[in-house]
């Protein structure tokens, strides 16, 4: 199938509610028009460098969503245009965030990485690190950023049982911080699923799912 036809395909399964981000990441930006005239808006990209790049050469009523591991040093080069930064897990960061949305004269919003899978290699706090700054004084003192959801990635398995308690203890922790709501964190979105474990996700609770290689191919 096409890359339009592998998007028509994965959207036409998708409830309402379940959002759908297109990954680009590695892909040419000829790609990124095919799925961009098929009426994608939304794109996700994991390095800064690459996010950047491809916004610039790129309509402008795209949303770029950050959804790998953000380098505080380089959030600078993001901040005029990011709509959505997945990956934040420590309060340093978050504060760099602040810093550059202030000078940017905007909110940004972002969304908690929540270590669900098993390996080691996965970035992500624990729930109750989040939790704690939620709570902290310091956190309340951050105006340009919103914390809109959370976001988890599962551990790369075939036992599919494994995958689902790991998107079950996402959803969980999210329901619990629902009850911590204030002016910079209100828990909406629940960003978890890729490729390869979209429909367990959304069975599982997902609002939001990250697909890149079911959408343009595998990468090399
Ligand atoms: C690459 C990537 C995806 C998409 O992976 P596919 O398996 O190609 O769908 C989703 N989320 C993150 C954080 C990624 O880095």
């Amino acid at each position: 199938m096409s890359i339009k036809e592998n998007l028509h395909h994965i959207k036409s399964e998708l409830p309402p509610h379940v959002t759908l981000v297109a990954v680009s990441k590695t892909k040419p930006i000829s790609d990124l028009m095919e799925v961009y005239n098929a009426g994608q808006r939304i794109f996700g990209e994991n390095k800064i460098q690459e996010l950047v790049d491809k916004y610039e050469q790129m309509p402008k009523d795209i949303e770029w969503h950050m959804i790998g591991h953000v380098q505080r040093n380089k959030v600078k080069y993001m901040a005029p245009f990011v709509r959505l930064i997945h990956g934040v897990d420590n309060f340093k960061l978050l504060e760099g965030i602040n810093k550059e949305a202030i000078k940017n004269n905007r909110v940004i919003d972002c969304l908690f990485q929540i270590k669900i899978a098993s390996e080691d290699s996965k970035f992500g706090m624990e729930p109750h690190e989040a939790v704690n700054i939620v709570r902290s004084e310091t956190f309340s003192e951050l105006k340009n950023i919103k914390i809109v959801g959370i976001m988890g990635m599962a551990t790369f398995t075939e036992d599919l049982n494994q995958i689902k308690s790991e998107f079950t203890l996402l959803k969980t922790t999210f329901d619990s911080f629902k009850t911590m709501e204030s002016f910079n964190f209100k828990p909406e979105i629940i960003s978890m699923g890729m490729s390869g474990d979209y429909k367990l996700a959304i069975a599982c609770g997902s609002t939001m799912i990250r697909v890149g290689s079911s959408i343009f191919g595998s990468r090399s």
